[in-house]
């Protein structure tokens, strides 16, 4: 394999900063409420019926333990789907 010369690109810091940036936005691993608030009848539904975890499930997960206002949110959720779940 003939290597191409010639096309030697700086690496300035121009280039650094989209690192950085593609960097930033490769980090999926935190929702934030929004995406949270969402997706938590989901969770809800998997906590309920242990249902299969998804990437989805693990991630709202993550966030519950980190955010207490979503996890505030979601208890008050569960509670309310529990509550009607007995009516049934
Ligand atoms: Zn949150």
């Amino acid at each position: 394999m003939k290597m191409k010369t010639g096309m030697k690109m700086p690496l300035g810091s121009k280039h650094a900063k989209i690192l950085v940036l593609m960097a930033k936005d490769s980090r999926e691993d935190e929702l934030d409420c929004e995406s949270v608030a969402e997706n938590m009848d989901s969770y809800a539904e998997y906590v309920l019926n242990s249902g299969e975890s998804s990437r989805l499930i693990l991630l709202i997960e993550n966030h519950l333990k980190l955010c207490k206002d979503c996890a505030e949110e979601f208890k008050l959720l569960l509670g309310a789907l529990k509550a009607s779940e007995r009516l049934l």
